[in-house]
């Protein structure tokens, strides 16, 4: 069966007018060997090329691959990471049920229709837009008339003419796993989207009842919940996930599988299994020598079901796991301060702010930091209890205009240390 998206521009009067007005379920629903979906970047536009910025919070992707992922996202238990890094929305991550989707990166082919990709398909057929392969419970497929519209992968508001790609997949996946139309003006999930799609990025209230009603409101004392990770991602090393509900024994974790196939096997998270977790609230295991890529990591639990499976955690494997959040501005004048931002610190922790001319990595009292050597102690200052702050340099030398200097944070908490993301900043 196909479902086809025929795009309504402007608003327009529903049907369902003087009902009751609220979401639908089509009976469909995702277990948890279908929740993992893939893009086929065989699109040729270049508005969905067009947002080349990575995001911290959203390791690995940018373009079309990134905007699909966080209109999956959206439906997540829980914010993702920091839930930033969408400028329409406060957060993504907004369902709050026993349901998170599995980004699994590119697929290298269209897949066959349960093979749970999007991709593009040319020509066109009578003025469908988009169409999706269903039932979904075996597993569906997207397919994208791109000849007839203009897309846009944001992040901002789409380029005049062009329809936004984020807000209509993320209605997409709502028939995905399970919900029809809604008859509430304004729902993701409505037949009637006004405007370029950009609002449909973000659930509202009556798609989280729809999506609650079928998977649950996120159990608080079952689900696995990340709250964060801490260690080194190369092979051989020691990583540290942080959270609530792993079970004592036989949590798996899950990453998003480095093989990037046509069929349904790169759709398979990369799995880690076995792995103890004496308190429930700590995990700790050695990074595998491959199989796993950048995006998201998701720990199962031993319990079965829908509450088995965690939220996604952004995951960058092969590097260092930056904690704290440095930002910090692109470019600054020689003799002028520089002035950072800090979030994600420990709460309270002291800090410091490490520079260097060099981002090739060093390890300092045994921890690895981006900075290369020599390291630079550019002076410190102490995050507030919510684990904020801000620091502003010493004046840029003179001498390094031209030059590229690279900003780290550490701090310490507990008798241990916590590092940032680099901050490349250009000395004008
Ligand atoms: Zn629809």
């Amino acid at each position: 069966m196909r479902n086809p998206l025929r795009w309504i521009l402007g608003a327009g009067l529903l049907a369902s007018a003087g009902l009751l007005p609220a979401w639908t379920a089509t009976g469909d629903r995702l277990d948890l060997s279908q929740r993992d979906f893939r893009l086929f970047d065989n699109f040729t536009q270049a508005t969905l090329h067009g947002n080349l910025t990575p995001h911290p919070n959203w390791p690995g992707s940018t373009d079309v691959e990134l905007a699909a992922w966080k209109a999956g996202a959206e439906w997540g238990s829980l914010p993702m990471g920091l839930g930033d890094g969408d400028p329409s929305q406060d957060q993504v991550g907004s369902g709050d049920a026993n349901f998170d989707f599995l980004w699994n990166g590119n697929a290298a082919g269209i897949g066959s229709a349960n093979d749970n990709i999007i991709s593009a398909i040319p020509g066109s057929s009578g003025g469908v837009l988009w169409f999706t392969e269903l039932p979904s419970s075996d597993g569906w497929r997207m397919r994208v008339y791109e000849d007839l519209a203009a897309w846009d992968d944001g992040p901002g508001d789409p380029v005049p003419g062009a329809l936004d790609f984020q807000g209509v997949l993320t209605h997409e996946l709502g028939h995905v796993l399970g919900l029809g139309h809604s008859s509430v003006p304004g729902a993701t999930m409505s037949s009637v989207i006004a405007g370029t799609g950009v609002a449909a990025r973000s659930i509202e209230a009556d798609d989280q009842i729809g999506l609650q009603s079928i998977y649950g409101l996120r159990s608080r004392t079952l689900k696995p919940r990340i709250d964060g990770l801490s260690g080194w991602t190369v092979p051989g090393a020691t990583v540290t996930i942080v959270g609530a509900n792993f079970s004592p024994a036989g949590n798996e974790i899950w990453f998003n599988n480095a093989l990037a196939d046509g069929g349904a096997a790169g759709g398979e998270p990369f799995v880690l299994s076995g792995i103890a977790s004496p308190g429930g609230s700590e995990i700790v295991f050695t990074m595998p020598p491959g199989g796993a890529e950048d995006g998201a990591v998701h720990v199962r639990n031993s319990l079965s079901g829908d509450v088995s499976l965690s939220e996604a955690h952004p995951f960058r494997a092969g590097s260092i796991v930056d904690t704290v959040r440095l930002s910090g501005p692109e470019s600054v004048s020689a003799g002028a301060v520089v002035a950072l931002g800090i979030a994600n610190a420990p709460p309270s922790a002291p800090f410091r702010v490490l520079a260097s001319a060099r981002g090739s990595g060093s390890i300092l009292q045994g921890h690895p930091f981006d900075v290369g050597l020599p390291v630079h102690n550019l002076g410190g200052g102490r995050a507030d209890s919510t684990g904020a702050g801000g620091f502003t340099s010493p004046p840029v030398p003179p001498r390094l205009a031209g030059r590229t200097i690279y900003l780290e944070l550490a701090a310490a908490s507990g008798g241990q240390l916590f590092d940032s993301n680099l901050v490349a900043t250009t000395v004008l």
